[in-house]
């Protein structure tokens, strides 16, 4: 084996440089001699040279052996990682083709170079956290009830039985109990490795990057929530009709880990009126009026939705069909102001012969004034023209 040449040379860098000067050299000359940028064969021999003698300078302790005892603290012996787990350092001969596939993986094509190149070496200690268990913001709810149309009508106020996830009251949230420092990681939640001059980092296999170790919560078998159901009241507006969504916010399920809750959207229903069929913002309302207030016309009483009755004039010559618009007595308007009209849909109701007698029993009287009043009505034309 050649002498090795002195690392502190290597990086260019004082014997007292600081971590940051460390750094910044070798990001210089990692940059210049990587085999993606320069393909010059003695480019690869000093890009494993300087990533040799960072990854011992980066690292404080092995930097403080090496200040000691120069190379010879790292030949044929094993190295305890800061972390305390115990890796292979120094071992056999490294192989350029696996650093390369190593750093290609981890830096992909040119234009990216420098992002990734960060991120690569630098950025995995930074990112380094115990949270594995991210937060999330819960999921929205969405929950149907079915009103009646005197209460789209008026607004109402519902309790409504709401089952959500909600973080559980035994482990928290954490979804575990009997929680100890993992002891692979030492609690890092990180492990180390040499590969080639390489020092791996890598999520814990043991504890997945938790750095704790625990039994998953008996409650609520390790998921960290449970479902509850809670009375949840909700304010109905007036005017809701069906399919109006109504937001309540942050009663959806509850955020994972600190996330925050869902939503929870009420949508209404409108249950069908015996009376009243809605459109849109307009009630319509069917009355039935006699043969004789259709042609003299008349004012009759018709009710409205808030339960009253209004009068409403029959015009003179009403045919089967015909309506009347009352302007404002409909629904309210969920959205802007005022409310709809009431449209009232007039029906000629014909009662036959037959019953007409039976209830006058004046069978004779009611055939002749039928008959003297045929005899003043115009001929109509039989047969009615399509619009
Ligand atoms: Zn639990
Ligand atoms: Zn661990």
């Amino acid at each position: 084996m050649a002498v090795k040449k002195d690392y502190y040379e290597i990086l260019g860098v004082d014997r007292n440089a600081t971590q940051e000067e460390i750094k910044k050299a070798y990001r210089k000359l990692a940059r210049k001699y990587h085999p993606d940028i320069c393909k010059k064969p003695e480019c690869e021999e000093k890009f494993k040279e300087i990533n040799e003698a960072y990854q011992v300078l980066s690292d404080p302790e092995k930097r403080k052996l090496y200040d000691k005892y120069g190379h010879a603290a790292f030949e044929g012996t094993a190295a305890q990682s800061p972390e305390g787990a115990n890796i292979p350092f120094g071992g056999e001969g490294f192989q350029f083709e696996q650093l390369n596939e190593f750093m290609r993986q981890f830096m992909g094509g040119g234009g990216l170079f420098e992002k990734l190149f960060e991120e690569a070496v630098f950025g995995s200690r930074r990112k380094r956290s115990r949270g594995w268990r991210q937060a999330a913001r819960g999921e929205d709810i969405y929950h149907t009830v079915e009103i009646s149309l005197e209460d789209a009508f008026k607004g109402t106020v519902l309790t409504i039985p709401i089952t959500r996830k909600v973080k559980c009251p035994v482990c928290g949230g954490r979804g575990t109990t009997n929680e100890r420092s993992c002891p692979q990681c030492g609690g890092s939640g990180r492990v180390r490795y040499q590969m080639g001059p390489f020092l791996v980092e890598e999520t814990c296999p043991a504890c997945h990057g938790a750095g704790v170790i625990a039994q998953p919560c008996p409650e609520c078998e390790g998921k960290g929530f449970v479902y509850k159901t809670e009375e949840i009241k909700v304010r109905i507006p007036p005017g809701v009709d069906n399919g109006t969504k109504l937001k309540v916010d942050g009663k959806g399920h509850e955020g994972a880990f600190g996330g925050p809750s869902g939503d929870l959207y009420i949508i209404t229903k409108v249950k069908p009126h015996p009376v009243f069929e809605r459109r849109g913002d307009n009630l319509y309302v069917d009355v039935n009026i006699t043969y004789p207030e259709a042609v003299l016309g008349s004012e009759i009483k018709v009710p409205t939705i808030e339960g009253e009755e209004i009068t409403v004039k029959v015009p003179e010559g009403t045919k089967e069909g015909d309506t009347v618009r009352v302007e404002g007595k409909g629904m309210p308007r969920l959205r802007g102001s005022g409310r709809g009209d009431l449209v009232v849909r007039f029906h000629i109701d014909v009662p036959s012969f037959g019953l007409l007698a039976k209830l006058t029993g004046k069978e004779k009287k009611v055939k002749e004034l039928l008959q003297e009043l045929q005899q003043y009505l115009p001929k109509p034309e039989r047969v009615r023209k399509r619009a």
